[in-house]
């Protein structure tokens, strides 16, 4: 074991940061929370990682969940794609192997949301298998540790590093507290700006601290403006304060989440003309930014009846909601 291994290690066990999902046995919630953390930050996962493995504390429960309460559960954690993938993957785990995880990272990287980050930290968390996870965190510590060039979000790069640390994962005998080592050092020391070297335990090796050229590595990868997208949102209510939504149609993304509808959207005739503008709410996803233009309407006396994908909500909390639709109904709420 090469000597800057030896003091990463030394450092991660003398720095511990506690997680919920951190040394529990079951690698299903470890599995479970390497998909929570997915473009998540640590501390918003925290209270959601304990309440969905209590809503499906096995792989068995949850590829039996039906859409409504794995989509509240992850409610307001966004990149929901990422539940529905967890699910499928349990039922087709429950199909083909009595519910049980594979335990090398080739067999969990088969698994429908499980990409290569994700099976390297399973596989060597729960499984021991030397190999190293790469995510941008590790990426930016070596990138400045070894002076690296290249856009580390390409599969390219990643490999060549993935490649290099692969023996030093073996050679740390313990693969898991060396990748989770890696991923603190990057979250807490090794931080996009300012780092903070005089405490970081790979300090005698690393080239840009020795340089003074932190704020060059990694290379920043070109900028690409995102397309916008503008809608519209009604908040309308009937005699009886109830709130008029609409299920996401189409099957990905949102899919299965309720929504204010758009006022051209209704599946009936809105007295009273264009309903006014209220306000504007905004939310930038991975490909696209959204503008809504939000509109409310005065209550309705009468409530018509509903086709199928709309419905009369007495109490919107209890359905899983757009954050768009959560947001702009706290927002009016305050
Ligand atoms: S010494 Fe500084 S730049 Fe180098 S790896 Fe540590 S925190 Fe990052």
């Amino acid at each position: 074991m090469e000597p800057w291994v030896a003091d990463l290690l030394a450092w991660f066990r003398a720095n511990p940061r506690p997680m919920p999902w951190r040394g529990h046995p079951d690698p299903y919630a470890v599995w479970v929370s390497e998909i929570m953390l997915q473009q998540t930050q640590v501390d918003t996962v925290r209270p959601y990682f304990g309440r969905f493995l209590a809503a499906f504390p096995t792989i068995r429960a949850l590829a039996d969940a039906p859409d409504e309460p794995l989509l509240k559960a992850w409610e307001g954690l966004g990149y929901y794609t990422r539940a529905r993938n967890l699910r499928k993957a349990a039922r087709l785990l429950v199909e083909t192997r009595g519910g049980a995880l594979p335990q090398t990272a080739a067999e969990l990287r088969a698994l429908p949301g499980v990409g290569d980050y994700t099976a390297a930290a399973i596989a060597s968390i729960c499984f021991r298998e030397p190999i190293p996870v790469v995510d941008g965190n590790v990426a930016r510590v070596f990138a400045r540790r070894n002076l690296l060039r290249g856009d580390f979000r390409k599969p390219a790069p990643r490999r060549a590093l993935a490649a290099w640390l692969t023996p030093h994962a073996a050679a740390s005998g313990d693969p898991g507290a060396f990748n989770q080592a890696m991923m603190d050092l990057g979250a807490r020391v090794c931080v996009p700006r300012a780092p903070s070297c005089l405490l970081c335990p790979l300090r005698p090796g690393c080239r840009a601290a020795a340089e003074g050229r932190q704020a060059d590595f990694p290379e920043p990868p070109p900028r690409k403006a995102l397309p916008e997208r503008r809608a519209e949102a009604l908040i309308l209510r009937d005699a009886r304060g109830r709130l008029l939504l609409a299920r996401h149609p189409g099957e990905r993304l949102l899919a299965g989440f309720w929504e204010l509808p758009a006022p051209d959207a209704l599946p009936f005739p809105l007295p009273g003309g264009r309903p006014r503008r209220v306000g504007t709410y905004r939310q930038t996803f991975s490909h696209f930014r959204l503008t809504l233009t939000v509109r409310a309407a005065p209550p309705l006396p009468d409530a018509p009846p509903l086709p199928e994908g709309f419905c009369w909500c007495a109490d919107p909390s209890a359905l899983p909601l757009t954050t768009a639709a959560r947001k702009i109904l706290a927002r009016r709420r305050g």
